[in-house]
């Protein structure tokens, strides 16, 4: 039995040391896609904390239940905070009344808002260490309750660097279009700040 441990454990304490090494000596870069190029810089320009933090934006050929979607770079987890990348993930298309669209289609405005609510999520993530995230990322899979919390940080984040006026537009992009997938609407509404509680905001914080 002890034999048995010895045999496990070398081969696991042997791959967590090659995958620290491996992935120190790699260091994560920013990269934005060509066709999005205008809407993420105007989105990052928002974010000037966010200027030296590696953030991959990645066309995804589909997203489930989403149509973006941020998280730290597998790699993230072997480093330490200072070195984290982001990838943010986006989905190729996106269904209207059954009709596919390509996401890259939807107004320019709409686009950075949508860019907006992701760099947000980075913003929150930025605030954990390497476990919290871990712990995040387990929470948000199995608790509904998280998930809202999370995307409501996520608008709230876009909203207080200055991003109402675009997360509005996306918001009512999505809330106003009749052929939306209700599903997704409905996420929309259970889980994100409403375009009422945005307007609320803004008076507050006096934008
Ligand atoms: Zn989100």
């Amino acid at each position: 039995m002890k034999k048995l441990r010895i045999y496990l454990v070398q081969p696991i304490v042997l791959l967590l040391a090659v995958l620290f090494v491996y992935f120190n000596s790699i260091t994560p870069t920013m990269h934005i896609p060509e066709t999005i190029q205008k809407e993420a810089t105007i989105a990052l320009e928002h974010f000037p904390s966010l200027k030296d933090v590696p953030i991959h934006f990645k066309f995804k050929k589909n997203i489930k239940k989403s149509v973006m979607m941020a998280q730290p770079t597998f790699g993230s987890f072997f480093r330490s905070k200072k070195k984290r990348g982001y990838v943010i993930l986006i989905s190729e298309k996106f269904k209207i009344n059954n009709q596919e669209f390509k996401t890259i289609h939807v107004p320019k405005d709409v686009l950075i808002g949508w860019l907006g609510h992701e760099l947000g999520h980075v913003m929150d993530y930025q605030q954990l260490n390497n476990w919290e995230m871990l712990i995040f990322g387990i929470r948000y899979v199995l608790f509904k309750e998280h998930v809202k919390s999370a995307e409501r940080n996520a608008d709230l984040f876009a909203v207080k660097n200055g991003m109402a006026a675009y997360i509005l537009k996306t918001k009512h992009f999505i809330l106003d279009n009749a052929d939306i997938d209700p599903l997704y609407k409905k996420r929309i509404k259970d889980f994100y700040l409403s375009p009422e509680e945005i307007r609320e905001l803004v008076k507050e914080i006096g934008e």
